[in-house]
C-alpha cells in the first residue's frame, strides 16, 4: 500500500529533506497545509504536491491522506498531532515533540487511544554510523561503556536564522533544537536512559537575550556512564562528532551529528585502529521507511513518541539546570 502523506507546515526541513525521503521510500505527498494561502499554493506547486489547505481541519478531512508529517514551529506540534490522531491519521512529528511533558503525554495518549503510529523525527537514528556504533556497543567491542562526548555545535545557516533565535514561545534556542538529538542518539547507541544532568548555557549575541545560543553539560546515565555535550548555533568551523569510550576500546565518530551521511567511525583498541563498515543511506529516508513499515504492522518506528518524550524531558532538565545552576533529575512520568 502506498502511504499518502499530508504535510502539516510549509517548512524548510520538508522541502530540503522529508519530501524526498517520503518519495524515495515509496510514499506519496498528497497535500500540504500552511497558515498562508500564498505559501501553501507556492509550496505545493514548487514541490509537485496536488492539493493544499490553509486549515488543519480540511487537511485532516482529506480521505486521500493516511499519515501526516508535522514540521510547523514547535509550539504547534501538540494540538496538530492530537487533531491528527483523533482523525485517525498516523503521525511523524518533528522534534522537539512539543514544549512540555504534559503535552507530550497527551500526544502519546491520543495516538494510543486512536491506534495510530506516533513517531518522532530523530533522523540520526537512521544513520548507518550510529547503527554501527550501537551494534559495536551491544556486541561488547569496547567493553563496558564509561563515558561519551557529543560535539554538536555548528553554525546555524542564515536561511534558518528566524524563530530559533528570537521566539522562545516557539521553542527556539540551542537546547530544544540540538540537545534533544544528542540525548536521543546517546539513548539509541548506548541502549540506556539518562537520569540526571548539569549544564551551563551561553548567550553570545546571536539569539534574543532570553534564549541560549550554545550550551555545554554532562548527562549521567542509569548504568553510571557520563556523557559530555556541546550544542550551539555560533561556531562556524567546529566539526561534529560522537565518541564512546569503554573499558576495552573507544568508538570515534567524526562528522556524525549531521543531516547528510558523511560520517565515519573508528574502533580503537589494543589491536590498533579500524574503520567500521558503514554506508551512505539517506537518514530521513531510513526514518520514513521504518515509519511506513510500522504503519503496515511491521515493527516500530525508529524513534517513537516515547523516545521524543525522553529527549524532551532531558532537554527541559538541561534548560532548568542551566537556569538554576544545579544538577537536575530527569523525570519523564512514563
Ligand atoms: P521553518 O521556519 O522553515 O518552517 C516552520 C514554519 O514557519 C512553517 O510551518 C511555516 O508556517 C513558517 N514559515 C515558513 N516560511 C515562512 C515565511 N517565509 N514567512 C512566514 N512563515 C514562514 O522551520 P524548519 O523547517 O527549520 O523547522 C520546522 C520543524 O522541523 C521544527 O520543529 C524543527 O525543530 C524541526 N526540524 C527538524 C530537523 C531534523 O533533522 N529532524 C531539522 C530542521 C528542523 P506555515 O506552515 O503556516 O506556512
Amino acid at each position: 500500500m502506498t502511504v499518502r502523506w499530508g504535510l502539516v507546515g510549509a517548512s524548510t526541513i520538508g522541502r530540503e529533506w522529508v519530501i524526498y525521503a517520503i518519495r524515495a521510500s515509496g510514499g506519496c505527498v498528497a497535500a500540504v497545509m500552511s497558515s498562508s494561502a500564498d505559501r501553501a499554493s507556492a509550496y505545493a506547486s514548487e514541490n509537485s504536491i496536488d492539493r493544499y489547505y490553509t486549515s488543519i481541519t480540511d487537511l485532516l478531512s482529506d480521505d486521500g491522506v493516511d499519515a501526516v508529517y508535522i514540521s510547523t514551529t514547535n509550539e504547534l506540534h501538540c494540538g496538530q498531532a492530537i487533531a491528527a490522531a483523533n482523525a485517525g491519521k498516523h503521525i511523524l512529528c518533528e522534534k522537539p515533540l512539543t514544549l512540555t511533558l504534559a503535552d507530550a503525554h497527551a500526544m502519546i495518549r491520543a495516538a494510543h487511544e486512536n491506534r495510530v503510529v506516533l513517531a518522532t523525527n530523530h533522523h540520526l537514528r537512521g544513520a548507518s554510523v550510529h547503527m554501527a556504533m550501537r551494534d559495536a556497543v551491544r556486541d561488547g567491542r569496547i567493553g563496558k561503556p564509561l563515558s561519551a562526548r557529543v560535539f554538536h555545535a555548528g553554525y546555524l545557516p542564515i536561511h534558518l536564522q528566524g524563530w530559533r533565535l528570537d521566539k522562545p514561545s516557539a521553542g527556539g534556542g540551542a537546547i530544544l533544537d540540538l540537545t534533544v538529538h544528542d540525548v536521543d542518539t546517546l539513548r539509541f547507541v548506548l541502549g540506556c536512559d539518562p537520569v540526571e544532568v548539569i549544564a551551563v548555557s551561553q548567550f553570545s549575541g546571536m539569539t534574543s537575550e532570553d534564549m541560549e545560543d550554545a550550551v555545554m553539560g554532562v548527562i549521567k546515565f542509569q548504568n553510571g556512564m557520563i556523557a559530555q555535550f556541546h550544542d550551539g548555533f555560533t561556531t562556524k568551523y567546529a566539526q561534529s562528532g560522537l565518541e564512546i569510550h569503554g573499558t576495552s576500546g573507544s568508538l570515534i565518530g567524526t562528522d556524525v551529528m549531521a543531516q547528510r551521511p558523511i560520517g565515519k567511525v573508528l574502533l580503537r583498541d589494543e589491536r590498533g585502529e579500524q574503520q567500521l563498515p558503514t554506508d551512505d543511506r539517506n537518514l530521513y529516508a531510513a526514518t520514513v521507511g521504518a515509519f511506513h513499515r510500522a504503519i503496515a504492522g511491521g515493527g516500530l518506528p525508529l524513534a517513537s513518541g516515547e523516545d521524543g518524550l525522553w529527549s524532551l524531558a532531558t532537554a527541559l532538565a538541561v534548560a532548568q539546570s542551566a537556569r538554576d545552576g544545579t544538577a537536575v533529575k530527569i523525570e519523564t512520568g512514563l
